[in-house]
């Protein structure tokens, strides 16, 4: 999987490549499914929800720019993957979900795979975690119609937003950078498209 769909299609932070060689994705997904973990592609969970496509973790994952010690938000935790991932690049990961069955699911899994530096809440991450804040790097795993405000705010300078925005079917990627204490002064940066599932919640679509 990491050869012939992550670094052969440009993704090249070795930290990243390794975690991703490392954490298993079948443990991620049902039973029923454990062949197909290791294809280029997302896979039903819970809920309607979807784990998402290993290349795009790869992508967004490379795209915060950890080094190991920042501390991380990320908002749809669903299966649980990506934070296992961030949790092994960097100190302390915070993931919001909104659906409680998947975040308790999610919370197995990690203790299972003995990742403890991890913080998993019940909500609508749209808010984020301001008693938390601020992030090194904030993660959203599902698209939104624009950028939630209020996550910028939750940026220390220097910090780093990756998010899909777009409609309900088809998003851009985006990268924020925070340049400044001015919560406007910001970098913008296109990553590529991308197809996830609805953010759901205060700044992002009716449910
Ligand atoms: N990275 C996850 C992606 C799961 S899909 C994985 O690979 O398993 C996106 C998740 O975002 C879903 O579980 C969905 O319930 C959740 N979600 C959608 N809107 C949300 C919101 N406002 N706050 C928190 N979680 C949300």
């Amino acid at each position: 999987m990491v050869d012939s769909q992550i670094r052969a299609r440009g993704v090249s932070d070795s930290r990243v490549l390794a975690a991703m060689e490392k954490i298993p994705r079948h443990i991620f997904v049902d039973a029923g499914l454990t062949e197909q973990a290791y294809n280029d592609s997302p896979l039903p969970i819970d809920e309607r929800q979807t784990i998402s496509q290993p290349y795009i973790v790869a992508l967004m994952t490379e795209a915060l720019r950890l080094k190991g010690k920042e501390k991380v938000l990320e908002i749809g935790t669903g299966s649980g993957y990506q934070t296992a991932i961030l949790a092994e690049l960097a100190a302390s990961v915070f993931s919001i979900e909104r659906i409680a069955s998947l975040a308790g699911k999610a919370r197995r899994t990690l203790d299972y795979l003995n990742y403890y530096n991890v913080a998993i809440r019940v909500g609508d991450g749209t808010y984020g975690w301001r008693e938390e804040s601020p992030f090194d790097a904030i993660i959203v795993a599902a698209g939104a119609p624009d950028i939630p405000r209020i996550l910028v705010e939750q940026l220390d300078v220097g910090g780093r937003l990756v998010l899909p925005v777009g409609n309900r079917s088809t998003q851009e990627l985006i990268r924020i950078t925070r340049l400044s204490d001015d919560v406007n002064d910001v970098k913008k940066e296109q990553l590529g498209g991308c197809r996830f599932v609805n953010l759901i919640g205060e700044y992002g679509w009716e449910s």
